[in-house]
């Protein structure tokens, strides 16, 4: 059995984990990161992080074959490039070279989303599948395809910003300087922003949780404004599908554990637009690895890439 080190940088925390080729965490936990951390803390933290995992492995007697990392932003060659916001200074380091000569191991990096993703179609949603969309609905909209049993990106991994398609063309600005994103009228800060202005709450005493309890309520705020954040979804979803056939969707992000409900709402959209040939073998499915999934997918970055 192969092992590796799982690193899933974000904005607050790195998380990390001992990771087996079947998918076990032997060993897990997360350092933080503060708000004013710059490029070399955050460096150094993520040191700490591996250097503990591999301590790990040595009680367990267990050989680490590599390191994977999913890190905000765009990621190529193994190159954090930029777009990063919520990480200062995270831009043009070569992680992989950094920590290769640190540990003596191979690290491999794909962006965050892409990560979570593999590891949904690795080990999680879509065990078993080749051909994947992931979307995470938080309070923006990230995604990634698996295509062919892959991670695909786009020419030098630019691609694949699954919360920045058109779902109206003169539509409200997006945070990404575009106009009428999926992301603008479907992320969870979206959701919360419609239901504030309908039912005339303060946005600060407002949360996803809050609104799925409102809705399951039958308040009709809550109600329309959950049938409408849905029916972005399964509009963008039905275009998705249209054109990657995938076997499965995976829905994740906090919201996504609302329920089966929350689901099926989107599904039922889904599959009211999109067209019954391309659909013919898609489900749509909630993710199943929670805050496990970018571990456990940088770690199989290493298992489907290394020898
Ligand atoms: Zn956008």
């Amino acid at each position: 059995m192969r092992y590796a080190v799982g690193i899933d940088l974000g904005g607050t925390f790195v998380k990390f984990a001992l990771v087996s080729e079947s998918g076990d965490i032997l060993f897990d936990d997360k350092l933080s990161i503060g708000g004013k951390a710059q490029r070399d803390d955050i460096l150094s933290t993520v040191s700490k992080a591996i250097g503990l995992v591999i301590q790990k492995a040595g009680e367990l007697n267990v050989k680490v074959v590599g390191i994977g990392f999913g890190s905000p932003g765009i990621v190529d060659g193994g190159i954090v490039h930029g777009g990063a916001d919520n990480l200062n200074g995270w831009e043009k380091i070569n992680i992989s070279e950094r920590y290769s000569q640190e540990f003596g191991l191979p690290v491999l990096v794909d962006n965050d989303a892409n990560v979570m993703g593999l590891g949904e179609a690795v080990y999680g949603a879509a065990k078993g599948c080749t051909d994947a969309i992931f979307l995470t609905v938080g309070t923006g909209i990230g995604g990634a395809i698996i295509a062919n049993g892959k991670l695909y990106g786009g020419y030098k991994n630019r691609g694949t910003e699954m919360g920045h398609v058109t779902i109206d063309h003169k539509g409200i600005a997006c945070n990404c300087g575009g106009r009428g994103c999926l992301e603008a009228y479907a992320s969870t800060n979206a959701l919360i922003g419609q239901y504030a202005l309908r039912s005339g709450k303060n946005e600060s005493e407002i949360n996803g949780h809050y609104i799925v309890e409102k809705f399951q309520e039958g308040e009709v705020a809550a109600v329309e404004c959950m049938q409408e954040h849905t029916d972005y979804l399964g509009h963008a979803i039905a275009g998705f599908i249209n054109t990657f056939s995938p076997q499965k969707v995976i829905i994740g992000g906090g919201i996504s554990e609302a329920g089966q409900f929350y689901i099926d709402m989107i599904k039922k959209s889904a599959f009211s637009y999109v067209m019954p040939d391309c659909s013919r073998f898609t489900d749509v499915v909630g993710a199943t690895l929670g805050n496990s999934a970018g571990c456990l997918g940088a770690a199989s970055l290493i298992f489907k890439n290394c020898n």
